[in-house]
């Protein structure tokens, strides 16, 4: 097997539990190795440190998959890391519950994204190593899941960084073109290949049942709806009326689908809009509601962006906490990577401070637990949020 040698002091990194190895850090690449294909890593006194996929063409060349020196990368390994983050997830709450069944380091497989939705498997490879080890990837599922139909939807970002054809379709038998999910008392239509992430936000789904909790009597705005899950969640739970905002006329028109299968649609008001000057004019107008959830998309994927970033969430919290009534609710959400747990609370901070409100901090929210964050990998964690009430 190819042996990836470490350049001194770039052991240390790794020797802490993270799995991630740049060009720069790699002193020497001996033997024959091929782009995509497990290779043994070793710091600069030959020491084993661990086997991971090796790709020279991204920056982030190699990503640590085993660190004991006798297990080899095979489909036996996969069957037993996919195995491992099901027993993790424990038993679904009903055949038609969706779930994310691997998320990438945090299940010890970096650069697999595994989702289920009911019977079915979506799978999303960010490597060019997962991509290679499709078969392993899928015949595990096969063991796990008999007979289920698996949908492949690529990242088309990583592929092209990687090196690799972004697939997007079934393997094997094809299954249905949607899948109607169950989340607490809601179903939610999820079409496969479509949408964002691998057709809905499932790391939201713990949110939404607290976000739900407060919503009985209250009017409710969902500034990012996306296909309205936040909103069908809290009318399920009781909210007086909700008005849904988005960009995205595909979304929104998920959003309908959605409040009609639920038997919501009369007490909500889908509005096709930018969030930004919706939230204005609704303030502009008076409007007051008891509940608002922001639930942005990423406002930035690069750290040197992250000021623009904060001046975005910034505004939209402003506005937000501007449009609530005396005790009402705000669920605020940031999905950038860089924007930490603290950097968020100083952004919200700086906004109630702005609007001359006090906000009381109800609790912190977070990516749902079938997102797990490993500690020694800080990028595990992406979602930070706030509930929050007014005074
Ligand atoms: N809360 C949703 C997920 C929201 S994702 C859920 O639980 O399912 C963020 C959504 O914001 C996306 O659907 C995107 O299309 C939408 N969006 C992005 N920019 C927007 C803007 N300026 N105004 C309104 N919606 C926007």
């Amino acid at each position: 097997m190819a042996r990836l040698v470490l350049k001194r002091g770039a052991d240390v990194r790794i020797r802490a539990g993270h799995p991630w190895i740049y060009r720069g850090e790699i002193a020497d690449l001996s033997g024959r190795w091929t782009a995509g294909v497990a290779v043994d890593v070793v710091d600069a006194g030959g020491r084993f440190l661990g086997r991971g996929f090796y790709n020279p063409r991204p920056s982030l060349a190699c990503r640590i998959l085993t660190r004991r020196a006798d297990e080899p990368v095979d489909g036996a390994f996969f069957l037993r890391r996919l195995r491992a983050a099901l027993d993790y997830r424990g038993a679904a709450p009903s055949s038609d519950a969706a779930f994310r069944l691997c998320w990438s380091e945090a299940d010890g497989l970096p650069g697999l994204v595994v989702d289920r939705y009911g019977p079915i498997s979506v799978l999303q490879c960010l490597t060019l190593g997962m991509a290679r080890a499709i078969e392993w990837i899928t015949d595990a599922l096969g063991e796990l899941f008999p007979g289920a139909p698996v949908y492949r939807l690529d990242d088309a970002t990583a592929a092209r960084i990687e090196g690799y054809a972004a697939e997007r379709g079934w393997i094997g038998p094809a299954g249905p073109d949607e899948v109607i999910i169950a989340e607490g008392p809601s179903r939610f239509a999820v079409t496969l290949g479509g949408g964002h992430k691998t057709g809905f936000y499932l790391d939201q789904r713990d949110n939404r049942a607290r976000v739900a909790a407060h919503a009985r009597g209250r009017r409710v705005l969902d500034g990012f709806c996306y296909t309205g899950a936040f909103a069908c969640a809290a009318l399920a739970a009781g909210a007086a009326g909700a008005l849904l905002l988005e960009s995205s006329g595909e979304a929104l028109e998920g959003a309908r689908r959605n409040l009609e299968l639920n038997g919501l649609a009369d007490r909500a008001e889908l509005r096709p809009d930018n969030a930004f000057d919706a939230l204005r004019q609704l303030e502009a107008a008076k409007e007051r509601f008891g509940l608002v959830v922001l639930d942005p998309p990423p406002f930035t994927r690069r750290k040197e962006a992250v000021e623009a970033a904060a001046r975005g969430y910034k505004e939209i919290n402003l506005r937000g906490l501007r449009l609530l009534e005396p005790g009402g609710i705000l669920a605020t959400f940031s999905c950038s990577h860089h924007v930490t747990q603290s950097f968020f609370e100083e952004i919200c901070r700086d906004a109630a401070g702005d609007a001359g409100i006090a906000v009381r901090v109800l609790a912190p929210l977070t990516q749902g637990s079938d997102h797990p964050v490993l500690l020694n990998v800080p990028e595990s964690r992406y979602l930070t949020g706030l509930l929050l009430q007014v005074g």
